[in-house]
């Protein structure tokens, strides 16, 4: 299937290439590894790479302004579901092609390439530059690196023996300058880790393992954050020894909504996410919830989750 892409992306002469509302490194990072690498292969080809961006991730190329697609291919990158790209115009689009590693959810396109073991986005992308002309030079290896990192965590999830074969392949190849590029995706403001403090010293642990910690605009304000640093945060509380799923709470006060971040290792969160306007990974996913209340009806379904997950494996362990 990545060769039926590659003829596509040949075809077209202006080609867009979206992801997810939300933007994340690794939606940025496929996406912009993939423009990048396109236009290297084919220069007078027109390739965009369009949503709303963030200046948090101004280490990666800029995005681009379009708004007249004629006859183009739209690419959707690291999105399992129609509602979530972050482009306009979505039906104009002269053929659509998803490239995805989150479970499946529904079919939006007319090509769809899936991989849920993939650890990233940006590993499919490598995949489709390493089994087609497609170049793959230093900059674009410098994109996928940076997805890569990112969304494993630095390989403490989704990582499999491909994952370090192609890591090892770029670093190799292109003598990525690592420490420049972790200082790129892991640089935090001091008040951030202040509130990281905060989180440890205040999350609630219930008897079933789940961590959960609700943080108002108060304690956003109080230490000089934004909404997004709970979602920056998320990923330091692995490895907890009394903790297998955990949750953060963020009151977002200039959307009306509360965030919520979640992390696991062993109870499938996703469903959970999903029933409240959610979804994601088994292992990480988000929501967006109208009320306190249904934050707080949110954690009680995962602590369910959580609690099941440990009756299981009790049985498990008896046979
Ligand atoms: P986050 O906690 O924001 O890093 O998100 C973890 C995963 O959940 C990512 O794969 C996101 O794409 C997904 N996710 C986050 N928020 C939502 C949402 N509101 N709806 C669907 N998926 C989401």
């Amino acid at each position: 299937m990545l060769k039926e892409i590659y003829k596509k992306i040949e075809k077209f002469d202006t080609i867009v290439i979206a992801r997810h509302i939300g933007v994340d490194p690794d939606a940025l990072a496929s996406q912009m590894a993939l423009r990048e690498s396109i236009k290297k292969t084919f220069p007078q080809k027109k390739v965009y790479a369009v949503g709303t961006g963030s200046n948090k991730f101004n280490y990666f190329p800029k995005l681009d302004k379009v708004s007249e697609y004629q006859n183009a291919l739209l690419i959707v990158v690291d999105t399992p579901d129609k509602k979530r790209i972050d482009v306009t115009d979505f039906d104009q689009f002269a053929y659509r092609i998803k490239i995805d590693h989150h479970p499946y959810i529904e079919t939006f396109a007319d090509i769809e390439y899936i991989d849920d073991k993939a650890s990233s986005a940006s590993e499919i992308i490598y995949c489709l530059i390493d089994n087609t002309p497609l170049v793959l030079d230093y900059d674009v290896a410098k994109i996928i690196f940076l997805g890569i990192v990112s969304d494993t965590n630095r390989f403490l999830v989704n990582s499999s023996y491909k994952t370090f074969e192609i890591v090892s392949k770029l670093v190799a190849e292109f003598n990525l300058d690592l420490p420049e590029l972790y200082s790129n995706i892991f640089m935090r403001p001091l008040n951030e880790i202040r509130l990281q403090g905060y989180i440890s010293e205040n999350m609630k642990v219930s008897e079933n393992g789940l961590g959960s910690i609700k943080i108002s605009n108060d304690i956003i304000n109080k230490f000089g954050v934004d909404v997004g640093s709970s979602g920056n945060l998320i990923n330091n509380f692995n490895y907890i020894e009394e903790v297998i799923a955990w949750v953060i709470a963020s009151e977002d006060v200039k959307n009306n909504v509360i965030k919520i971040n979640i992390r696991s290792r062993g109870p499938i969160i996703n469903h959970v996410a999903e029933k409240h306007n959610g979804g994601g990974h088994a292992y990480a996913s988000g929501a967006k919830v109208s009320s306190i209340e249904e934050a707080d009806s949110l954690i009680e379904e995962l602590d369910e989750v959580c609690k099941l997950y440990l009756e299981n494996k009790g049985d498990k362990n008896e046979n």
